[in-house]
């Protein structure tokens, strides 16, 4: 049953992550909630393949601003469910005109990512993303104020043109998306530039975060954050 669909975590400092086990590790994005004493924010959406706003209801009764981190398909499937959407021009046309290869899933997502189906009768073949353009940009430097809790945001181009970071200075939390996690991260889609990836990431390292809740993959603290982006800089470099 699609109940089962999504795995929700909380950790501390009112943080819960969302994500679809139902899907590998490739496929299957973090979501992050942050919720603060007049907002909450989402950011992203997973793949869209069952409806995400009826859990984020489930986490929190405050408003939702919904930042999407950036426009590939496993962070934005379920952006249309929510009225205030957010991220950075770069990418702001292709959720307007979100096509399969635009947004990547062509060629990525098929019948055979899945580690079990949202319903026994679920039909891959309807799968889409739906439009859903952002009703508000982002810039880096902008700040969203949840009440109570001030979130900073980071443009860190380089895995693709509008890639959208956020750091919450006050716990040292640095939400990556796919600007950085320990996995296998991709530089060499359409979109990507590695000049810029390797500028991202330093800048990154630089943040002296205390805690990465990526866009993929696990949750790292302290040295870990910095031995793991130290080592995709190598790879970047190799
Ligand atoms: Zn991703
Ligand atoms: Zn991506």
């Amino acid at each position: 049953m699609s109940h089962n669909w999504f795995e929700i975590t909380q950790f501390p400092n009112r943080i819960f992550r969302i994500r679809e086990p139902g899907l590998g590790p490739l496929h299957s994005s973090h979501s992050w909630l942050i919720v603060g004493n007049d907002k909450a924010l989402l950011i992203d959406t997973c793949v869209g393949i069952v409806p995400l706003s009826p859990f984020v209801r489930s986490l929190t009764s405050r408003p939702v601003i919904c930042l999407l981190s950036h426009s590939h398909y496993d962070h934005i499937g379920g952006a249309y469910e929510f009225m205030d959407r957010r991220m950075h021009p770069a990418e702001m046309d292709i959720l307007e005109n979100p096509t399969p290869e635009l947004t990547f899933w062509g060629g990525w997502l098929n019948i055979d990512s899945f580690n079990f189906l949202p319903t026994p009768n679920y039909d891959f073949s309807n799968y889409a993303i739906k439009p859903a353009p952002p009703t508000g940009l982002l810039y880096d430097g902008d700040e969203i104020d949840l009440g109570g809790r001030i979130l900073q945001i980071l443009h860190v181009p380089g895995h693709s043109p509008g890639l959208i970071a956020v750091y919450d200075p006050e716990i040292g939390a640095l939400f990556s998306s796919d600007a950085l996690y320990q996995g296998k991260m991709f530089f060499d889609l359409k979109g990507s530039d590695k000049v810029d990836a390797r500028q991202s990431i330093r800048r990154l390292i630089n943040l002296g975060a205390r805690i990465l809740y990526p866009g993929h993959y696990d949750i790292l603290q302290d040295d870990a954050i910095v031995a793991t982006a130290k080592s995709q800089l190598a790879l970047l470099n190799g």
